[in-house]
């Protein structure tokens, strides 16, 4: 685990086929920011170990949206660790297979990789929704409808919402054929980056940190 500031860390263990996962602890909860996919289960409740801590220590997973690369073993860890699910309500409906997932890009993924399960008790949120002092979720759309970003404190955790540039700015998520509201997701990005934070923790790639340059 890498500190990223106090309280916040970004695991090690993740790779270039499953999403950057990170952990929040302010004390009284531990939050898991987008556990990934199934293979990354494991690995990721090593370092837990390796920390001194117990994946049973987990109170909470903080799901940025449905995609199964960042999503999947949410289900499963919610089964073993009854830690609570947060996720935004338009994807919940998408996982609930309610809505079609969008675009027909990701329709063909998801042909081939398939759609998470929706773990049990899922917080299903809409709009801005405070998840414990110093932590917000506020909605980021676009790539897809429910995506969400969890503000801790001077850090923003995007998710897909945006990748980072070198100058510790925001670009397009690629592949830009996965949005499912390309427009909407550039006004999210935009809105993003005027959010008065100094770390931005993607879903993909590198984090950056716009006070170096
Ligand atoms: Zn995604």
């Amino acid at each position: 685990m890498l500190l990223l500031r106090s309280g916040l860390w970004a695991m090690e263990s993740s790779s270039s086929w499953g999403c950057n996962s990170y952990l929040i602890d302010d004390g009284r909860r531990v939050f898991l920011v987008d556990p990934g996919p199934s293979f990354q289960m494991d690995p990721v409740a090593r370092e837990l170990r390796a920390s001194g801590r117990s994946p049973y220590d987990l109170t909470d997973i903080l799901l940025t949206h449905y995609d199964q690369d960042h999503s999947r073993s949410a289900a499963e860890w919610r089964h073993r660790t009854q830690a609570t699910v947060w996720l935004g309500a338009d994807d919940a409906e998408i996982l609930r297979t309610r809505k079609v997932p969008g675009p027909w890009f990701r329709r063909c993924m998801m042909a081939l990789l398939g759609l998470a399960n929706l773990p049990q008790g899922t917080v299903a949120m809409r709009g801005e929704t405070v998840i414990a002092p110093g932590l917000t979720a506020v909605p980021s759309p676009g790539h897809t409808p429910g995506h969400y970003a969890f503000i801790w404190h001077d850090v923003a955790l995007i998710g897909d919402a945006a990748r980072t540039s070198p100058d510790g700015g925001l670009v397009r998520f690629k592949p830009r054929g996965l949005a499912t509201d390309p427009a909407l997701a550039d006004r999210s990005r935009h809105a993003l980056a005027n959010l008065p934070v100094r770390v931005f923790c993607p879903g993909h790639g590198p984090v950056a940190d716009r006070t170096k340059e």
